[in-house]
């Protein structure tokens, strides 16, 4: 276990992450949800921010599947599913995904913590489908 080299103004980013909880800052200039955070909104430059726990459920962009990798890490998880997917907010985040996910889907994306190359590093991953919502 090693330390997360993160800046202590962010732990209110890596903190609830390592959780499972998406906590983001909002700017409440022009409203736009700042991913990854950062100090002021990278559209309005506002310093005015407040940060907001977000919702979980999020939308399938593209799907892909990881068969071959030089990273010792990833090859012992190969084939590896991977998804973009956008948050509820607005911000995409790349996730480990589900082998049946589809362009569309509303999914429930989680954050685990895993350890690599000696670092906590938190890691976005598609918990389940939510397929009833596709109907609404
Ligand atoms: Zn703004």
């Amino acid at each position: 276990m090693g330390t997360h080299g993160k800046h202590p103004k962010f732990s209110n980013w890596w903190d609830p992450l390592f959780r499972g909880q998406i906590r983001l800052p909002m700017c409440l200039s022009c409203e736009h949800t700042i991913y990854p955070p950062r100090e002021n909104c990278p559209l309005c430059l506002s310093d005015n921010l407040q940060w907001l726990i977000n919702s979980n459920l999020a939308t399938v962009l593209a799907t892909t599947t990881l068969h071959h990798s030089f990273e010792p890490e990833f090859q012992r998880r190969l084939p590896l599913s991977l998804a973009l997917l956008e948050l509820e907010t607005g911000p995409i985040v790349i996730a480990n995904g589900l082998p049946a996910l589809a362009p569309g889907d509303i999914v429930v994306a989680d954050v685990v913590k895993e350890t690599a190359g000696g670092f906590d590093v938190p890691v976005f991953r598609v918990f389940s489908l939510n397929r009833q919502s596709l109907h609404k």
